[in-house]
């Protein structure tokens, strides 16, 4: 599946022909239909044979529905249809449960009931009662004033690929297992599912689930260790800085990130661009993004190599998503001096450009005293966001960008390293932790970052590794993690509600 949608987005990218556009589109969310469905028959099957692990972190419950609402909204208001929120002011807004599997049946729920809707609004309602034993029985309701269901259809919807009717399928398109999916997790969570509803009215569907109250989690605001990164350096060590990238996004975070070292920078577009570029103006290093239309980054460089045959020429740091051999030796093959893995962070750039700098001027070497120590006195932060927004200051678009781009890609990243610590292929953990680490590292988050590092050292020990040990290692990982992207979600609310 990651080949299909991968490829036909990367084709997308690189066609200018509007049939085939189309026809790539079609192929796009045919793969996203196909995904979803598999997705829906490994959960039920999953759940079938009772192998779905209820996970146990603290989470923020407010901001987990506004983030659904949020993955909604672009539907929402295409059938220009209201969602509305109205929690009742006993619900915790911090529990201890699992805010993946609530997250996917409150989207469930709530797709449906704007799938189902075409006029009017959808009410998420949420409420919440003190058991005896202090945990708390959450209770969630989606009201839509849609079509409804018939009362002869209510017991079956429940049950694994039943839809209302035939006809359903065609109209709307599902598979029908998203409701037995949500009342299966509901179970497993200590609660429970029902639907109230009536031809024509709407429907009212209702889950329930067993939760912990916790304190809210604060990022805690003590000094990161990156926090030294200044704009001072580029005083300290000025540098003619070019970057050679198509993608607007990299393009973006890139330059920010130079930025907030004081270097400023011209950007190409692709090689050709690059070489015009060096035509009209001397540069001492270039960032060279690998892959890139019209002239791509290894053609490029083996054009510098030969235009500037034995003079002194700008240093050439290849940008690669690509952190396999191969690639890398290519990229020093065609001459290029460096490499930088995407996503880029601070701290290989910082290093590159020390380095290239020294390379330079090798006399600064021998008076240069290690000014950037690393102060671990700090307890580690969950996500120094104030060191991350003042890294991108002036850019808050781009910070908020990131914060998105890095939710999404975090769970995934995360469920490499276990795939591979269960697989017990602890090469394969090392590089999927290392992977991991780079993005921590660009969000500060700090303390998720110590145990990516963990990871790596375990893999690495001499006398092989015991599995129990790593497994360990992730869950802390894991746990780590959980509060980092509830950190993400916390800053993106905040930053959201003051952007307006
Ligand atoms: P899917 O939506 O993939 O078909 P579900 O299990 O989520 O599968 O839903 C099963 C069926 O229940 C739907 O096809 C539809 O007939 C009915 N249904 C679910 N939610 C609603 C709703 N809010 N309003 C009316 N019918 C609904």
């Amino acid at each position: 599946m990651n080949g299909i949608i991968g490829m036909s987005t990367l084709l997308i990218g690189s066609s200018d022909d509007p049939i085939n556009i189309e026809r790539l589109n079609i192929i796009m969310s045919c793969g996203d239909t196909l995904l979803e469905l598999i997705n829906d028959i490994l959960d039920f099957s999953k759940l079938e044979v009772d192998k779905i692990e209820i996970e146990t972190q603290p989470f923020g419950l407010h901001m987990a529905v506004r983030e659904v609402m949020d993955l909604l909204g672009p539907k929402s208001s295409q059938k220009n249809i209201r969602v509305e929120f109205e929690a009742s002011p006993e619900t915790p807004s911090w529990v201890v449960s699992d805010s993946v599997r609530f997250r996917q049946i409150l989207m469930n729920l709530l797709s449906n009931a704007i799938k189902f809707t075409d006029k009017g609004r959808v009410t998420i309602r949420s409420s919440a009662k003190l058991n005896d034993d202090k945990t708390w029985t959450m209770k969630f309701s989606v009201k839509d004033s849609g079509i409804g269901i018939s009362k002869g259809n209510i017991e079956r919807l429940f049950s694994a690929f039943t839809q209302e009717d035939a006809s359903t399928t065609r109209r709307f398109g599902g598979s029908g297992l998203g409701l037995a999916i949500s009342k299966g997790l509901c179970e497993k969570m200590g609660g429970k599912a029902w639907v109230e509803s009536e031809v024509g009215k709407g429907s009212e569907f209702f889950f329930t689930f067993i939760a912990r109250e916790t304190a809210p989690q604060e990022s805690q605001k003590k000094a990161s260790p990156f926090a030294l990164y200044s704009p001072e350096m580029s005083k300290k060590m000025p540098l003619r800085l070019l970057v050679a990238e198509d993608n607007r996004t990299n393009q973006i975070v890139i330059t920010a990130l130079l930025g907030k070292l004081g270097y400023s920078t011209r950007i190409a577009s692709d090689g050709h661009e690059a070489l015009k570029m060096l035509e009209e103006q001397e540069f001492d290093l270039i960032f060279m993004d690998c892959h890139m239309p019209v002239l791509d980054g290894f053609e490029t460089s083996r054009a510098i190599i030969k235009m500037y045959a034995g003079a002194r020429r700008p240093q050439i740091i290849a940008l690669t998503a690509s952190t396999l051999r191969e690639d890398i030796d290519l990229c020093y093959e065609c001459g290029m001096d460096g490499f930088l893995s995407k996503p880029i962070t601070m701290p290989p750039i910082f290093k590159a450009l020390s380095d290239v700098y020294f390379r330079l001027h090798p006399a600064a070497l021998l008076q240069e005293s290690n000014e950037v120590t690393f102060n671990d006195s700090a307890p580690p932060a969950v996500l120094d966001s104030s060191s991350y927004f003042s890294s991108l200051r002036g850019l808050e678009a781009v910070a908020i960008q990131v914060l998105e781009t890095s939710a999404q890609a975090i769970p995934g990243m995360l469920h490499n390293v276990k795939k591979a610590v269960i697989e017990g292929d602890f090469a394969q953990a090392r590089l999927s932790a290392h992977r991991l680490k780079g993005v921590l590292s660009t969000l500060y988050a700090e303390s998720a970052r110590q145990q990516t590092m963990q990871i790596e050292s375990l893999a690495l020990k001499a006398g092989g590794v015991n599995k129990s040990e790593m497994i360990l290692a992730y869950e802390k990982l894991a746990t780590e993690i959980g509060a980092v992207m509830d950190s993400i979600q916390k800053n993106l609310s905040e930053k959201k509600i003051i952007s307006g």
